[in-house]
């Protein structure tokens, strides 16, 4: 069961999220800043006066600054969500090989303290 596809923007394979098996763009931060930059820029295209317009207007400019910034905020919200989780995953598996290794150590560190010591008790068993 493999649901691989290329994304459009590094041209990689990748496995969409399965939360979102529609994903178009893998989960690489830059695709997908890359692919909000993208998104804006169509709507800007499909809105070339919205912020001519906007402008325009002395009153509403302070509002739209708000609404800009707001906006920008909430694009970049997905961006940041996608960078801590990105950034969660792999603080996770490098706990996870930190602990690994930890264990690991302290074990190994245990089984030589519990070791008999090379004293004359060896001898004696021979
Ligand atoms: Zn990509």
């Amino acid at each position: 069961m493999t649901n691989e596809r290329i994304c459009p923007i590094c041209s990689k394979w990748f496995i969409p999220n399965k939360y979102r098996p529609n994903q178009e763009i893998c989960s690489n931060l830059e695709c997908q800043y890359q692919r909000q930059l993208n998104n804006m820029k169509k709507w800007r295209n499909g809105n070339p006066n919205y912020f001519k317009y906007r402008e325009g207007k002395d009153v509403t400019w302070k509002e739209t600054c708000k609404e800009r910034a707001k906006h920008w905020r909430e694009r970049h919200q997905e961006y940041l969500k996608l960078y801590r989780q990105e950034h969660k995953d792999r603080y996770r598996l490098y706990m996870r090989d930190y602990m690994r290794d930890y264990r690991r150590k302290r074990k190994a560190k245990q089984t030589k303290e519990t070791l008999p010591a090379p004293s004359g008790e060896s001898k004696k068993v021979k």
